[in-house]
């Protein structure tokens, strides 16, 4: 390599999980045969149906290896793989291509494309990256065919890779895997949730790195999103010491994870945790979140032009009413908080001149009832895989809670009608997120089941503060300037507390990860206290040391 080559370059990308690597960059592809020319429809059809066989094989293989190394949910990847290699239209499509005179991998390999294309088209982010997995069965079946894999270096090695499938991910020897890099995937690929439930840390979406680079020392910063070739050793020498201290306070934080979230004088406190989807719940699992307290579900809505079916919706919470099942809690899904700076394309309406406190949340829904109505359908039918609670966003008032509870039991009607399943009971409950409701609250405690407080926004509003303004920030930073926000916070704890029946409160904003705070929000009464996954285990510890 030229001097100049040698020279130290940053590459950005996504960063998998909160975890660095020091080491050679290796780059991989997959080593495949010459295809052999058609061989007759016969013959094909049978060379397709054994490779099948044997891809299904090899798909319980790598789903042992994974629960062995990850656990179950890391392995239920695998059983997603097996329903699509079992699938009746991958097979038939196969062989009609293979009748119309292509060879086995050539008909799998089309197939599988167009049948991933199917699942790009669905826009949300979970089923599109469901397409990576159509992908990884075609070319499983296809390695099947032509031999696939690459080999490894005797050394350890961070991988690059144009793209890995969750085959490739688990297939590697992970003692000599040091992280991962590829230049395609996404966030919440089945590989990047392999690489997190590994803890091997990962970059995706990074700018070509040319081959050149081969064999070239890196350090990759899943952290940051940062992969530098030829770090100094200046950097060398700060990476290795903050890699261990970081080990050191995951490993220390990592006891936690079994132990029960009680005060020390006694008092259980749920450890939920705010997720935007699926992968969040995966994670929130892992770490021992109690429950899911906050489900934003508009990331089901956001960066679409059209809406989420009722279908998909259905899928997105009853797959994490499932993952979180053996919990305590539930997995409280907030309804469609869109407007102001939340713009849902296909709901987008006039412009207002003041966004924030215009048509938004749970305002915005009662002047789209189809799409209320497909909301509460979907978590109706998601209740009967867990337990699901419903919370509405950007309430002031109790008759808003009443319009939506009408409309919550015309559809539990209609969908028992149907003879669907749903949960006996649903709690419905309410965000505390603007001082309305959080003056209104005993009010509201008799309709309500449960509240969070969105100290987010009731921030904004009680400060007249908007919240995306930096300038104004300095409102906000200390304890003495949050005094009228957790008075609020106190008052609607005793109002609510006052009325008995198990009805509980929680916060969910981002305040709640504030451990410097957390003796405040116990004192105000705080039941419950809902943060991102990262931060669930460090609460826990600042709770389990507070009286
Ligand atoms: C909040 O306002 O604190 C909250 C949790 O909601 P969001 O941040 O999604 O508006
Ligand atoms: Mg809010």
């Amino acid at each position: 390599m030229t001097a100049e080559k040698r020279e130290t370059r940053v590459f950005s990308g996504v960063g998998v999980g909160a975890l660095c690597a020091s080491g050679v960059l290796h780059f991989w592809k997959k080593q495949r045969r010459e295809p052999p020319s058609y061989r007759g429809a016969r013959a094909e059809k049978q060379a397709f149906s054994d490779a099948l066989l044997r891809a299904r094989e090899r798909t319980a293989v790598l789903a042992r290896r994974t629960e062995d190394a990850a656990g179950e949910d890391a392995a239920a990847i695998f059983e997603i793989h097996d329903m699509l290699l079992a699938d009746a239209d991958f097979s038939e499509g196969v062989q009609r291509k293979i009748d119309s005179g292509k060879t086995a991998a050539e008909a799998v390999e089309a197939v599988a494309e167009e049948m991933a294309a199917v699942f790009e088209a669905m826009a949300d982010e979970y089923f599109a990256a469901r397409a990576a997995d159509m992908r990884d069965v075609g070319s499983r079946v296809v390695d099947e065919l032509l031999g696939g894999g690459g080999e490894l270096p005797d050394a350890r090695v961070i991988i690059v890779a144009d793209e890995l499938t969750p085959s490739d991910t688990v297939a590697f020897d992970s003692d000599k895997v040091l992280g991962f890099v590829t230049f395609g995937g996404s966030v919440n690929s089945h590989t990047a949730i392999l690489a997190r439930a590994l803890s091997i840390p990962a970059l995706v979406r990074v700018g070509e790195i040319g081959e050149e680079y081969d064999g070239a020392e890196a350090l990759l910063d899943a952290e940051n999103g940062t992969l530098t070739l030829f770090p100094t050793p200046d950097m060398l020498l700060k990476f290795a010491t903050a890699e261990s201290a970081r080990r050191a306070e995951e490993q220390r934080l990592r006891a936690l994870i079994s132990l029960p979230c009680v005060t020390r004088s006694g008092k259980k406190i749920g450890l939920f945790a705010n997720i935007g989807g699926i992968s969040g719940a995966e994670e929130a699992y892992r770490a021992g979140a109690d429950g899911i307290g906050l489900f934003r579900s508009e990331f089901l809505f956001l960066g679409r032009d059209t809406l989420p079916s009722e279908e998909e919706q259905y899928q997105a919470y009853s797959r994490a009413a499932r993952i979180m099942k053996d919990r305590d809690g539930p997995v409280v899904v907030r309804m469609l908080d869109a407007g102001s700076d939340k713009v849902v394309s296909a709901l987008a309406g006039e412009k207002e001149e003041n966004p924030a406190l215009g048509v938004r949340g749970i305002r915005l829904l009662l002047s789209h009832p189809d799409v209320l109505r497909t909301q509460l359908r979907a978590l109706c039918r998601a209740s009967a895989h867990g337990k699901i609670a419903v919370m509405l966003p950007m309430v002031v008032s109790v008759k808003e809670l009443l319009y939506v509870r009408g409309i919550f039991e015309a559809v539990r009607r209609e969908l028992e009608g149907e003879g669907v399943p749903i949960a006996q009971r649903i709690p419905l409950g309410v965000m505390i997120e603007t001082p309305a409701a959080a003056i209104m609250a005993r009010e509201l405690a008799d309709e309500a089941d449960f509240f969070s407080v969105g100290t987010n926004d009731l921030c904004q509003y009680t400060l007249a503060a908007d919240r995306q303004n930096s300038a104004l920030a300095y409102l906000s930073e200390s304890e003495a300037d949050l005094e009228c926000v957790l008075r609020l916070i106190k008052n609607a704890a005793d109002a609510i507390h006052s009325v008995g029946g198990g009805k509980w409160i929680g916060i969910c904003g981002e305040l709640a990860a504030d451990t410097a705070l957390t003796a405040r929000f116990l004192e105000c009464g705080a039941d419950e206290l809902s943060v991102s996954p990262p931060f669930l285990l460090k609460l826990k510890e600042k709770i389990r040391l507070t009286d």
